[in-house]
């Protein structure tokens, strides 16, 4: 037990590990990430996510009365320790559940907060968040998707693009300039829109691991209803800000998995020979290396915990993009040193995806550049530059 621990977090694992024990079975584990999943995976996934809805294991941050257990941030990290310990899968609402749900109880109406959390919850109603456009990533305020107010609608035109989850997808939260006459980030709207309504094509993006997980969605004069607004018009800034804030809440638990990726990698050199016939780890540069990795993943940890730890204490700092920086390296140095040891056998299966997948850890959920600034500035104290 750590210093976050309390005797809640304690009974939550004995709890949450009994259920997993009876509830978790291997055609779950084995459909894998709802982020890559095949429609027939997806099934298998939402009905993982069903059950464990109805165990009371989804979104257990969540206020009890939308069918949550308002657990505590070290709660949520025991919850997510238990489920990686067992491989169990994620919920299949990856981003409704930390980055989307947020908004829409800060800033939503009790019609939409009914309407919409439930579904989500139970895995019925995925959700993708329509931020980005080809011509704003890092600079968001600069998107140009448009809704025009037409009585009873919002009549929306533009283009989204690496809409994670976006084939999948019912609903997505969807950024919009309302107002182009006014101040750029006082002229944004949000908006939770129905994914089958006319006018929306979703186009899967092929990644470089062969895989879809995104997509671009194009609009063109799809008629959104007026009470699908979150928050105010004009006041589409801040929602956002609380889901990426939302979002950025999650590098507590970033190095479970890359830990783990540590420990397989370190399974798989015990288990490998090299070209005379002895076993990898005899070899002193792999032995360094291993040792090296593990160092990295505990740093990790520690940087881990102290945003844990500030998060509890709610005192927000940069410790978040810290984080993100440090994992991101991380997984990346994790891959590179599994080709370095491993040879040809890391040119396919798993090792191979995971050293193609980590290029995209430097953009995912702020870029590596402008964490670095915000670490210059928030760390370091060095003044802003042009
Ligand atoms: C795995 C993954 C999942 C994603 N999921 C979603 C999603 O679900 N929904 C969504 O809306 N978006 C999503 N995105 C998009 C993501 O938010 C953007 O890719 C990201 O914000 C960067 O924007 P960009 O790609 O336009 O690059 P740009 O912002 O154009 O950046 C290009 C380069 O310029 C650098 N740069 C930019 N600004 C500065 C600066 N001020 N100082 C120094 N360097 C700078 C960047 O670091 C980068 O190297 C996802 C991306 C990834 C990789």
């Amino acid at each position: 037990m750590d210093a976050t621990e309390s005797l809640d977090t304690d009974l939550l694992r004995h709890e949450l590990r009994g259920w997993l024990a009876t509830n978790l079975e291997g055609r779950f584990r084995q459909a894998g990430s709802a982020l890559t999943a095949s429609p027939e995976s997806l099934v298998v996934l939402r009905e993982w996510n069903r059950r464990l809805a109805d165990g009371g294991w989804v979104a257990i941050a969540w206020p009890r009365e939308w069918g949550g257990r308002a657990a505590t941030v070290a709660e949520q990290v025991a919850w997510a320790e238990e489920m990686d310990r067992v491989d169990a899968p994620s919920p299949v609402n990856l981003i409704g559940l930390s980055n989307i749900a947020p908004a829409i109880l800060e800033h939503g109406t009790d019609a939409q907060r009914r309407r919409f959390l439930e579904p989500m919850r139970r895995g019925d109603e995925i959700w993708s968040q329509g931020f980005s456009e080809p011509e704003a990533g890092s600079d968001l305020a600069s998107l140009r998707a448009s809704a025009v107010r037409r009585g009873d609608h919002w009549l929306v035109n533009g283009q989204k693009i690496w809409n994670t989850l976006g084939t999948a997808a019912d609903w997505c939260e969807l950024l919009v300039r309302s107002d182009p006459a006014a101040p750029r980030h006082a002229g944004l709207t949000c908006l939770l829109v129905d994914l089958r309504l006319p006018g929306i094509e979703i186009r899967p993006i092929r990644t470089i691991t062969g895989e879809s997980e995104f997509a671009e969605i194009f609009f063109t004069d799809v008629a959104v209803p007026a009470d699908c607004v979150l928050g105010e018009p004009g006041n589409g800034w801040r929602v956002a800000m609380t889901t990426l804030n939302s979002e950025r809440g999650g590098v507590a638990s970033l190095h479970l998995v890359a830990r783990k990726r540590i420990r397989r990698l370190t399974l798989a050199a015990r288990a490998a020979q090299g070209p005379d016939g002895r076993a990898r780890t005899d070899d002193p540069y792999v032995r360094r290396a291993l040792a090296r990795l593990h160092v990295e993943g505990e740093l990790l940890r520690a940087l881990c915990e102290r945003a844990l730890a500030g998060m509890i204490a709610n005192r927000p700092g940069p410790e978040a993009a810290l984080t993100k920086l440090v994992w991101s390296r991380t997984e990346q140095r994790i891959a590179e040193v599994a080709a370095e040891i491993l040879g040809h056998a890391a040119l396919g299966g798993e090792w191979a995806r995971a050293r193609l997948q980590a290029r995209s850890y430097s953009i995912a959920g702020g870029t590596t550049q402008v964490n670095k600034n915000l670490v210059a500035r928030r760390v370091l104290g060095l003044p802003k530059g042009d």
